[in-house]
């Protein structure tokens, strides 16, 4: 496999940083982004341990990204999102890894976001001849399959001219991501259990289009529940790549799979999926709750810097404990800390193939 530049990948790059994790058994981590301290901790985790990495925003993370005072949200959420991708575009390369830029979840509701980021990755590509994202995501799972793949061939037509690759949700991944998803029942519901013959319609229709990667459902849920409420069928992922390359006469793990919900997954499910061509595993509510962890860590290891500038006491000045960059920075290293866990998991530690 050639070495890369270090940086954003796209296009013909992506389509072989992804021939490489399956050649070599593993998946990236795709870690959902809300700002530049976690846009900074993934790109700092994944130079520590020499993987590549998958930066995702989903709408509202692109509007916190602009920030929450802006009256419009929905402007928000796309100059949001373009602000977090030159944030990376500018920054990736310094830390010697290669990032794929992802949009996260976007249903029919939400298209005006993906229109938007269309047209802005547009001018991008115009202006520097290299798209803004590496790859959007749609999830019409919960509509008709005929009306999600015909969307879904709609707007793949829209990112071949830009480089740009397409993630696409088949059956219904459990539990909700930013808004978007389900309230169904995740106990053995045949809808959270993707159809191998939907992905072979899909793959059909989409192949000959341009390149597309799948969100499968094997019974993953966004969130981290208690022990036994979720039950992971990996092996649908592997019929699924069986049709195809059977019926297809493909070589063996022809589709891009994604899991999603890979947040509390039990390990040797997240290696069984990986078998079976996972090449993504998203990753959100895990480095919410390191991120969460450490900062309270702080503030209860120094209660009275978060109620008093001077110490009632001594008189101390508490201006270098309370000082944000101090308590942000805890959040920081304790992402950077559960994505050393999730690069073992993944086996996409030491693999990265920017060269530097
Ligand atoms: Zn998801």
């Amino acid at each position: 496999m050639s070495k890369m530049k270090p940086g954003v990948v796209y296009g013909e790059t992506y389509k072989e940083l992804l021939q490489s994790c399956k050649d070599g058994g593993y998946a990236l981590p795709a870690v959902n982004v809300v700002g530049s301290n976690s846009i900074n901790a993934v790109m700092e985790a994944a130079a520590n341990n020499s993987s590549d990495i998958i930066i995702q925003l989903s709408n509202g993370g692109a509007q916190f990204m602009a920030g929450q005072g802006l009256a419009d949200g929905d402007t928000a959420k796309v100059v949001g999102g373009v602000a977090a991708a030159n944030h990376v575009h500018l920054l990736a390369e310094y830390y010697g890894i290669c990032v794929v830029l992802h949009t996260d979840h976007a249903n029919r509701k939400l298209l005006p976001w993906i229109d938007g980021l269309i047209d802005a990755g547009a001018a991008y590509y115009k202006a520097n001849g290299r798209p803004l994202y590496s790859s959007h995501m749609l999830d019409l799972s919960e509509e008709a399959l005929e009306d999600n793949l015909s969307t879904c061939a709609e707007y793949l037509k829209k990112l071949v001219p830009l480089e740009m690759s397409l993630e696409i949700e088949l059956g219904v991944t459990g539990g909700e991501e930013d808004g978007v998803g389900s309230d169904e029942d995740f106990h053995d519901n045949p809808k959270l259990y993707t159809q191998p013959d939907d992905v072979l319609q899909a793959y059909d229709l989409l192949s000959p289009i341009g390149h597309f990667s799948v969100a499968a459902s094997f019974g993953n849920v966004h969130g981290v529940y208690k022990p036994g409420n979720v039950h992971l069928r990996p092996e649908i992922l592997k019929n699924s790549q069986e049709l195809i390359s059977q019926s297809r006469d493909t070589k063996a793990n022809p589709l891009d799979l994604v899991f999603h919900g890979g947040s509390g997954s039990e390990k040797a499910k997240i290696e069984e999926a990986i078998g079976y061509g996972v090449i993504k595993m998203n990753i959100d509510t895990d480095t919410q709750f390191a991120f969460a962890t450490a900062v309270g860590a702080y503030v209860e290891k120094t209660p009275r810097a978060f109620s008093h500038q001077i110490d009632p006491d001594d008189d101390k000045p508490y201006k270098s404990v309370y000082d944000p960059r101090k308590w942000l920075r805890q959040g920081e290293l304790s992402v950077v800390e559960r994505l050393d866990e999730a690069c073992a998991d993944l086996h996409s530690a030491g693999k990265s193939l920017a060269k530097n």
